[in-house]
């Protein structure tokens, strides 16, 4: 069978596999981004990373490197346009160093376009021609799928959803548009949310540097204002969501992420939020799952990216 290498390049970790055809990951390291130390020295890093799962493997086949990573990224080159979560590597591509070290090609995309170009084909909704991967973490983004394919933009940029206006003059994002889909629900939104709250002098068990995984304990705990945090979140990720369906009516949309995960045991709040709001069509019921591909799913859309090119 047919082996690739693949990563997925995060703000905080890149991590490197080979994958088999079949979706199976044969070997698998992960190091630091640190994007403040410099492009090539990350570079450096991940082509060492690459060698050792290579070396690991044993896979005898290596045809292709696919590459899913935070972004803005072009994917016809893999330059970094801007990228918020690593910074100074803006007008810079790996491809061409990988290429070299590796003899093999490169091929980059969006982390969130990859996964759900996982999800398409090896997920729960696996044949799927139709679908989003909505990712709930720190930011809010989305991979769309239509018809089978990517959707990428003119300039790679499609897919940021994050700021659609869901709550107009509530919570900006760091890019500063007030009241999206990111300012109103992501774990950052969560996390400035609890601190406004505590510094108003609301009765609270939170403290001003609670992060969302501690608001969401709290509410757990039964502490009613981090409740009310938590519900306000939900009820605007349900906007954004059924907003989406109306607009896409694709066969599903995917939910993956750190605040995605945490919803798991608020699952039917979402759900009936985003029923209240979905079109009439959805009356039966709405087509929102959370990922089974847990967070190998970068790692599996970058190897599949890197098969269809091989
Ligand atoms: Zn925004």
């Amino acid at each position: 069978m047919r082996h690739v290498l693949a990563a997925d390049i995060g703000g905080t970790q890149m991590r490197a596999a080979v994958v088999r055809e079949d979706s199976t990951i044969l070997a698998r390291m992960s190091a630091p981004t640190a994007p403040a130390e410099g492009f090539e020295a990350a570079t450096e890093r991940l082509a060492l990373l690459f060698q050792q799962v290579a070396a690991r493997a044993l896979a005898p086949d290596l045809l292709a490197i696919g590459i899913a990573t935070a972004g803005p990224v072009d994917p016809t080159d893999g330059t970094y346009r801007h990228p918020p979560n690593l910074e100074g590597w803006h007008g810079r591509s790996m491809a061409p160093v990988l290429a070299e070290t590796l003899g093999m090609p490169v091929r980059v995309g969006h982390d969130a376009t990859l996964a759900a170009l996982a999800e398409t084909r090896w997920g729960a909704r696996a044949g799927a021609k139709h679908l989003i991967y909505l990712t709930v973490s720190t930011g809010i983004g989305a991979g769309i799928i239509v018809d089978g394919r990517p959707v990428l933009g003119a300039s790679g940029g499609a897919g940021e959803v994050g700021h659609l206006i869901v709550n107009p003059g509530g919570g900006k994002c760091a890019a500063g548009c007030p009241g999206c889909l990111e300012g109103s629900a992501s774990g950052r939104a969560i996390a400035l949310a609890a601190r406004a709250v505590v510094e108003s002098g609301e009765r609270t068990s939170l403290t001003a540097s609670a992060t969302a995984v501690d608001v969401f304990a709290a509410a757990d705990a039964g502490d009613a204002v981090a409740g009310s945090i938590i519900g306000d979140a939900i009820g605007h990720l349900a906007s954004g969501i059924a907003s989406l369906l109306a607009v896409f009516d694709p066969e599903a949309i995917v939910l993956g992420g750190g605040v995605a995960e945490a919803l798991a045991s608020r699952w039917d709040a979402l759900i009936e939020a985003v029923q209240e709001r979905a079109l009439p069509r959805y009356a039966a019921g709405v087509p929102v799952e959370l990922t089974a591909l847990g967070d190998e799913v970068g790692l599996l859309g970058a190897a599949l990216w890197a098969f269809d090119e091989a």
